[in-house]
């Protein structure tokens, strides 16, 4: 059976990803749909560092549904033509971490502050997996592991 893996925009673009962090090693096995990258897209290229905690909040998980809904709209296409559906994400990630994210930053002025990797889903993996499993998409999910 056909795979369509549906991977964290980052994978195939590392131009988006925050300032510093390596490139996730990912190499597609197939057809691929790239989802647009929530945080270069909502806090621009610029963007310091967050911890989920920070971007758990109506707004921001409003945009990831935003970002999403066209994307979907293809996927669900590809599910109820036999395709099997693959979401990649990226681990440790406040958005797109799939058994992984992070949390601990608490805001205020540019200092030094902890952070921990915990267990769960980032905020944009998750506004997609409700988004599938409402429209009856299955889906398989998986992290893609940083170097
Ligand atoms: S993990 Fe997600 S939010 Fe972070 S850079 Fe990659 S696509 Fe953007």
């Amino acid at each position: 059976m056909t795979t369509v893996q549906v991977v964290a925009h980052c994978l195939v673009d590392p131009l988006a990803r925050l300032k510093g962090l390596r490139p996730v090693a990912f190499t597609p096995e197939g057809p691929v749909i790239q989802l647009l990258c929530p945080e270069a897209g909502g806090l621009g290229l610029d963007r310091w560092a967050v911890t989920k905690n920070q971007i758990d909040i109506p707004s921001y998980r409003r945009y990831c549904r935003e970002i999403f809904g066209h994307h979907a709209d293809l996927i669900e296409q590809f599910a109820k033509k036999g395709y099997e559906i693959e979401v990649v994400g990226v681990e440790g990630s406040p958005s797109c971490g799939v058994r992984s994210t992070t949390s601990g930053y608490t805001g205020g002025k540019i200092r030094h502050q902890d952070h921990d990797h915990v267990a769960g889903m980032g905020v944009f993996m998750e506004e997609v997996a409700k988004e599938l499993d409402r429209r009856g998409v299955t889906f398989k999910l998986a992290e893609t592991k940083l170097e």
